[in-house]
This record gives structure tokens, C-alpha cells and sequence, in this order.
């Protein structure tokens, strides 16, 4: 799931890292193909512009297209935009407060109520658990839940031919007396209807179980919205689970549901084993879908590293076209105190040269080695490179214990690197985003 969607936001945000500085209209642009996105998705039309108006909120009118980086702050606002649509406020398992804690599994016929029903019991196996089904309407619907019982370890109702759900729910509450959980998995049908309601209805007023899931197909689309805004009119939930995870879903339904008809997912069936099952967890899912649960991080570094560094003198200096080894020696410290490398060159103005260079020349990445090269060179060297010769370039390469084939690689890549800040104060400086 949301693999399409992951491959189109990240290309979008390829296209903003591309660009040397980020206008009002680019990200207004950014924003535009990233509706588009989530509208191939499969994303609700409501649950988007949320999403976007919220985005658009942390974006216009701070201090975004100034700062640093500010594709990478635009992918941070999208993440966290990400995270509060998926609002996972109230996500835990509410837990009875007299024994058994009762769950009461619904959903259409098909949706993997029982598989899931194994797995919440599978999440709780350090409890003691009873699952019991009402279904007598789909054949071996009791046996199927009684074997993935086994698969786990979990006790199960024992099965009654003939017996009623109401019946079978009552015996179900007696027997589970003893226990935890009780978790009581239902008939579905294959739409809803009225019969299946009335059922549901008069098995949880029975019950008052603590919690009513609905589980929902990942793959189903807005169909499977649909039914959760009537299941929840209907008999109220408390959330839902979410199955075939594991699937090629597009993965419009995970992030509309929450918008569509305010119930938390709280678990995702991830296969069809009882234990292929995780708790949902809303910043999982944004990492999943940007691609970028590291970026994030490093977005959350570079922050505290633009606090304790003078960026704005520094930006100044390179948009006058002053550049210098100097410069180059401060970068290399900061990056050895953000302790990565090539994720972080991104951040630092005038270092993207350097990153590309990277990723076509591994072997190029000795920092270190660079850092002790500028080391080795007298003040005025580093801010008039032009003045090595060959015999300063050999007293450099001794001194830093390296060759002059080194030191002559970094200085071909500092030129480029100063061309190319002479190339960005040509361009007229960055109007400021107001809203
Ligand atoms: P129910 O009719 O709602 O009880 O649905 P079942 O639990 O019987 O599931 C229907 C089918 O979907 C079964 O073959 C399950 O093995 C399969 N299934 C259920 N959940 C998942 C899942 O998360 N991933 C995959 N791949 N298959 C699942
Ligand atoms: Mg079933």
C-alpha cells in the first residue's frame, strides 16, 4: 500500500530540491500536484483539502521559503500535515473496568473480521483471551475462528451447532467470566442491511462491549468509507481495524477515514497470520508514504544546527558571491557534529554541488581527509585558493598526511562549488512568502 502515491510526492519533492531558491509559485505548484497525487490515491476529496489547508497554514506566511532548506521543510510540513489527518489521539484499546474487557468485531462479509479478531487476540497474548463467534450464517465461520485459535494458543467458544448468535453471546459473557478479553466476532454480509444492522444492534446492547471495531478492507476505496460512516451512524464505533495492509491498495481509504467519519484505526492486519498485525501508529504511516521517516529526522537536526550556526551572515556572504575554503572548513564541522553525511549536504547552503558529486563518486566522500587538507593551509591560502602552486600544494598534502592529487581534487571541487555561488547572486534574491 501507498507505494504509487510514495513514488508521486517523492518526484514532486525532487522537482522543488531541484530549483536553486523555492518562489510563492512553486510551492503553490508543489501543492497542486500533490492534490492530484492523493486524488489518484484514491483519497477523499474532504480528507485532501484538509490536509492541503493545513499544509498551506505551516507553509505561506512563516518563515519557510527563507530558511535553509525549504523543499525539505515543505516535506516536513506534508508529514506532519500527514500525521494530525491521521489524528491518533485516542487510538488505545479502551479497556473495560470490570473483567471481561468485551471487543465486538463487525464488518461487511469478507473484511477479515475473524483473521482480525485472531490478531487483537494475538496483540493480547500475554492476557488471557476467549474469542467466541456469533456467525452461523457462513459455513465453518465458528470452525475457521476456532483454528486460528489454536494457530495461537487462544481458547475459543466452544461451538454449539444450532444455537442462535444471541444464544451464543450470552454463553459467550458466562464463559468469560474468568478471563481478560472476550472478543466476539460477527456475521457480515456483503452489503449492508437492515437485518445485519438489527442483529449487530441487539448483540451489543447485549454485550456493552468496550470496544465496537469495524473492520474495514484497505482495498476497498471509498465503498469502504461509505460503510464506515453508516457502521458508525448506525451502531457507533470506537475504530477500526484495517485489513490487507499487506495488499496494493492504493491507500486512499487508511488516510480518509479518520477525516471521513472521526474513528481512530487503531490496528492494521498486515497478512493473514494471526501475529501479521501492528498497532497503527499515525507517524509510521507518514514515514511510509513520504519514504522519508530519515528526512524527518535530519529536517528536525538541521534546525537545531541553522539555531547554533550564523546562517543568515553566511547566506549573506555567499549571495555577495563571497566564498571561500573557510566556508567549506565550516561546513565540514558542522557536518561532522550532525554525525550523517550525505542526507544532511542538502541542508547546507552551497553543499548540494558537493552531494551530487557524492552520489557519483563514493570514493570522494573522505571528509575527514578534506577537513585536514584545509587544516594544512595558512589563512590567506583558504581565502585565496588561487595562490597554491605546487610547491604549496606538497607542503598541504604533507601536512594533512594525504597527496596533492587530494588536495587538487578539493580545490576543482571548491571552484565549482564558487562558480556556482557566483551563478546564485546573479539571480535576484528570494522575495520573502507573504500571505
Ligand atoms: P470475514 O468474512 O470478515 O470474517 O473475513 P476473514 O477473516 O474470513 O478473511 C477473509 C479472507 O481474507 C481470508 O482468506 C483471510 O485469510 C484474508 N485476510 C484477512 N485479513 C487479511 C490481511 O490483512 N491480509 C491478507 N493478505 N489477507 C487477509
Ligand atoms: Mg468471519
Amino acid at each position: 500500500m501507498f507505494e504509487s502515491l510514495g513514488r508521486r510526492l517523492s518526484d514532486i519533492f525532487d522537482q522543488l530540491r531541484r530549483k536553486s531558491g523555492l518562489t510563492e509559485a512553486d510551492v503553490t505548484a508543489a501543492l497542486r500536484h500533490i492534490r492530484i497525487a492523493l486524488l489518484e490515491a484514491d483519497v477523499a476529496l474532504p480528507a485532501i483539502a484538509a490536509l492541503l489547508d493545513d499544509v498551506k497554514s505551516h507553509v505561506i506566511g512563516s518563515q519557510v521559503l527563507k530558511s535553509i532548506a525549504p523543499d525539505q521543510m515543505i516535506i516536513k510540513a506534508v508529514h506532519e500535515g500527514l500525521i494530525r489527518l491521521l489524528d491518533h489521539s485516542d487510538q488505545n484499546w479502551i479497556m473495560g473496568r470490570k473483567k471481561p474487557t468485551v471487543f465486538l468485531m463487525a464488518g461487511l462479509q469478507g473484511s477479515g473480521k475473524t483473521t482480525m479478531s485472531a490478531k487483537i487476540a494475538w496483540l493480547f497474548k500475554d492476557r488471557k483471551v476467549l474469542m467466541a463467534s456469533l456467525d452461523i450464517y457462513r459455513p465453518a465461520a465458528q470452525k475457521q475462528l476456532e483454528i486460528l485459535g489454536q494457530s495461537i494458543s487462544v481458547d475459543t467458544l466452544p461451538i454449539i451447532e444450532g444455537q442462535a448468535p444471541l444464544d451464543i453471546a450470552r454463553r459467550a459473557l458466562l464463559a468469560a467470566e474468568s478471563y481478560d478479553l472476550l472478543i466476539v466476532d460477527t456475521a457480515g454480509r456483503l452489503h449492508r442491511d437492515a437485518e445485519m444492522m438489527q442483529e449487530l444492534r441487539s448483540i451489543k446492547d447485549l454485550i456493552h462491549p468496550d470496544e465496537v471495531l469495524l473492520v474495514i478492507d484497505a482495498l476497498s476505496g471509498q465503498d469502504g468509507l461509505t460503510t464506515a460512516k453508516e457502521f458508525h451512524q448506525d451502531i457507533g464505533l470506537t475504530g477500526v481495524g484495517l485489513s490487507r495492509v499487506d495488499g496494493d491498495g492504493r491507500g486512499g481509504v487508511a488516510l480518509s477515514l479518520r477525516h471521513a467519519t472521526g474513528c481512530p484505526i487503531k490496528v492494521m492486519g498486515m497478512g493473514e497470520n494471526p501475529s501479521q498485525v501492528m498497532l497503527f501508529e499515525a507517524k509510521r504511516l507518514a514515514d511510509r508514504i513520504l519514504d522519508k521517516g530519515d528526512i524527518v529526522g535530519l529536517v528536525e537536526k538541521a534546525q537545531v544546527l541553522a539555531e547554533t550556526v550564523n546562517q543568515e551572515a553566511q547566506m549573506k556572504r555567499m549571495q555577495k558571491g563571497i566564498f571561500t575554503l573557510e566556508d567549506v572548513s565550516t561546513h565540514l564541522k558542522q557536518l561532522e557534529s550532525l554525525g550523517g553525511l550525505k542526507g544532511v549536504l542538502g541542508f547546507l547552503p552551497g553543499m548540494r554541488g558537493i552531494k551530487d558529486q557524492l552520489e557519483q563518486h563514493p570514493d570522494r566522500a573522505n571528509f575527514k581527509q578534506q577537513q585536514a587538507i584545509i587544516s594544512s593551509m595558512t589563512l590567506t591560502e583558504r581565502r585565496r585558493p588561487e595562490l597554491l602552486n605546487a610547491s604549496r600544494k606538497r607542503r598541504i598534502a604533507l601536512g594533512s598526511g594525504t597527496d596533492v592529487a587530494a588536495v587538487n581534487r578539493l580545490l576543482e571541487q571548491f571552484f565549482q562549488m564558487q562558480k556556482m555561488m557566483k551563478s546564485l547572486k546573479q539571480q535576484p534574491p528570494r522575495k520573502g512568502f507573504r500571505s
